[in-house]
């Protein structure tokens, strides 16, 4: 399902290009006032700008820099400032929020895999022709992320890896957490092979 992204994103990519990272940052913190300019959050900023890819928290934590050692509350309160001021993109993934640079990094759209939580850019111009047409009565579309949930070839494998185990036990009470979930998974898919032929 597209969503739709905070309009704030809009500042970050249209007429304030000649403005640096911090330059949008400084001016965001002084437009929501009394909002402290702390060489962390500026520390942060920077390894988020420098990053490619889709990172948790806890992963940007350890690319911090030995003379910037930020808690993770500060991590966490600083990313979703970012995210605000449209400088990072954020991304749900299973158990997970992944962070993006969005600094000239045009909203794009996402497959994630839910067995393991990665989660993949995907280019494909179909979806914003699709979405273009899409009637939204009394409502003026600014941009769209679509997220595709599904599994990828690793946890297909699991997956098949977990089905013949089953068959030869024939018993779902000594199943651990994470193969219950993959048992559900399983399930779903299933029930998508439905889904996709009948939309077809
Ligand atoms: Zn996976
Ligand atoms: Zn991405």
């Amino acid at each position: 399902m597209p969503v739709l992204q905070k309009s704030g994103m809009k500042k970050a990519e249209g007429t304030q290009l000649k403005e640096t990272p911090r330059d949008i940052l400084t001016r965001f913190m002084t437009e929501q006032g009394g909002m402290r300019k702390t060489p962390e959050r500026y520390a942060i900023l920077d390894v988020v700008m420098q990053m490619k890819g889709h990172h948790s928290a806890d992963q940007i934590l350890e690319m911090m820099p030995d003379k910037f050692p930020v808690s993770r509350a500060t991590m966490y309160s600083t990313l979703s400032l970012l995210v605000q001021c449209g400088l990072v993109y954020n991304h749900q993934t299973e158990g997970a929020t992944l962070y993006e640079c969005a600094y000239k990094v045009p909203s794009h759209h996402h497959y994630i895999c839910t067995g393991c939580g990665k989660i993949w850019d995907l280019k494909d111009v179909s979806i914003e022709k699709a979405a273009s047409k899409v009637k939204t009565p009394r409502f003026k579309k600014l941009r769209c992320s679509t997220y595709i949930y599904g599994i990828c070839n690793i946890c297909q494998a699991k997956l098949a890896r977990l089905k013949k185990k089953m068959e030869k036990e024939r018993k779902n009470a000594s199943m651990t957490r994470e193969e219950k979930r993959f048992a559900q998974i399983d399930e779903e898919l299933s029930k998508a092979a439905a889904w996709f032929k009948e939309g077809q």
